[in-house]
């Protein structure tokens, strides 16, 4: 057997490829193989997916190669679908075959959750992918089109009604994000439409927006909707959604030509096919160096993993994991002693729409400030946060151009 490790990181989101990134610096040439696999050829940078959806950013921009981070290291990429996990023989099953590891690291990330509400999967339009915020951002402006020359009052009220079902910080961002390009974009270029026909409601199923986040930045964001005129409706739980219809438990029944499901996320598919312990929400569990399980072999972070109590599954949490990962990644390709790894929180940012935010710093124990001071932090934090010159520089620009020039409403395919 060759002295090579294998080592097989599989998913190029913040945890697989800050990983890599890492690993860049600390392996030595010909001390490890690494192959990173994703279905995708690029990393999709999710924070700032709302705003592909609402025309602010065009798609290339929060998409980065990920052939960018593996080829300058001498590293291999590799497009495909993993379908299967064995960890007895140490193989990853792919579309296109097996690879053999030494090492695993699996970084899938997770998928969204319907919590098995009928209805959703042929009725709402998720925000989880790029596709889905292309698809998104065209079905707005196709409602747009055809509201343009709708004459019957009531069925141009319902196609410009908009529901987005769950008020963490995609559905605030979103909706926040949505009635900015109506009200700076499309009002100047659709004349014929009366905007005060747009409704956008907002519904969440406990008793505050940004659920999970200091009650001080739900509060700000509650504000700020309600300058916006998005209707929130808490406490409501959805029960079913019909074509054009969300059915809550309460009985009543909301008709939109456009509702956006942004509930929440569960693991992998392929996570739930591995065998190996799991927290009861499906997360493998790890040990604080990443191990799954206590082997050596197979590392696990960022949302597919159960660290300590279960951190959250946010990107903020990745890209902290992978560092200390990837060390102790080394750490076992050599044969040394691991590290335990320590989380700090760094506290939550939430976008509001132009020149609003919320922003909490958890290091200055839980200070919060909104705003335009918070806006400029969570402009520049993800700025700073994208990878890559050409991302970088597509994100500034277009930033600007959105700003001051208005989005992106040419319904491209
Ligand atoms: C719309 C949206 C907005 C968000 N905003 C924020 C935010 O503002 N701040 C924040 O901290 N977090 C945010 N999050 C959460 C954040 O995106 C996740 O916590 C983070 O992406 C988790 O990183 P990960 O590496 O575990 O998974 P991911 O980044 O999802 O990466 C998983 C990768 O694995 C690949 N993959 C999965 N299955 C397979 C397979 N079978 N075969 C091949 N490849 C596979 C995927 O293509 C993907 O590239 C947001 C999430 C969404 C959906």
């Amino acid at each position: 057997m060759s002295a090579t490790k294998q080592v097989v990181v599989v998913g190029g989101g913040f945890a697989g490829l800050h990983l890599v990134r890492r690993l860049e610096r600390r392996l030595q040439p010909g001390e490890a193989a690494v192959t990173l696999v994703d279905r995708q050829n690029y990393h999709l940078f999710t924070p700032l997916l709302y705003q592909v959806c609402t025309g602010e950013l065009p798609p290339h921009a929060v998409a980065y190669p990920l052939r960018d981070a593996t080829a300058p290291a001498g590293y291999h990429f590799l497009q495909t679908e993993v379908t299967a996990i064995d960890l007895e023989h140490r193989r990853v099953g792919t579309a296109d075959g097996e690879l053999p590891y030494d090492h695993l690291v699996i970084a899938v990330g997770s998928v969204t959750n319907d919590f098995g509400i009928a209805g959703v999967r042929e009725n709402a339009l998720p925000v989880k992918w790029l596709s889905d915020a292309e698809t998104l951002k065209r079905h707005v402006l196709d409602i747009f089109e055809s509201a343009a020359t709708e004459t019957d009052v009531a069925r141009r009220r319902e196609a410009l009604t908009f529901i987005i079902v769950g008020a963490g910080p995609v559905g605030v961002e979103l909706a926040s994000s949505l009635r900015d390009l109506m009200d700076h974009t499309l009002r100047k270029i659709y004349p014929s439409i009366d905007f005060y026909d747009v409704a956008i409601h907002l519904i969440e199923g406990t008793d505050r927006v940004l659920p999970a986040m200091h009650p001080k930045l739900s509060a700000i964001a509650m504000r700020r909707l309600d300058q916006q005129r998005v209707r929130v409706l808490l406490n409501t739980l959805v029960s079913r959604i019909g074509p054009g219809v969300v059915h809550t438990k309460d009985g009543a029944q909301l008709r939109a030509r456009t509702i956006v499901w942004s509930g929440g996320v569960k693991v992998n598919p392929l996570v739930v096919a591995i065998d190996l312990p799991k927290s009861k929400d499906g997360r493998i569990v790890v040990d604080d160096r990443f191990r799954a399980s206590g082997r050596d072999d197979v590392l696990v972070l960022g949302d597919a993993a159960y660290f300590g109590k279960g951190l959250p599954q946010l990107a903020q949490v990745a890209v902290l994991e992978a560092p200390a990962a990837a060390r102790n990644l080394v750490a076992l390709v050599r044969g040394e002693p691991t590290e335990p790894f320590v989380y700090h929180r760094k506290g939550d940012l939430v976008a509001l729409g132009r020149t609003q935010a919320g922003a909490e710093f958890a290091k200055l124990g839980g200070f919060v400030i909104g705003g335009l001071p918070a806006w400029t932090v969570w402009r520049v934090n993800y700025l700073m946060q994208l990878l890559g010159v050409r991302n970088r520089g597509t994100l500034l620009v277009e930033w600007i151009l959105s700003f001051f020039a208005g989005r992106l409403v040419a319904n491209t395919p």
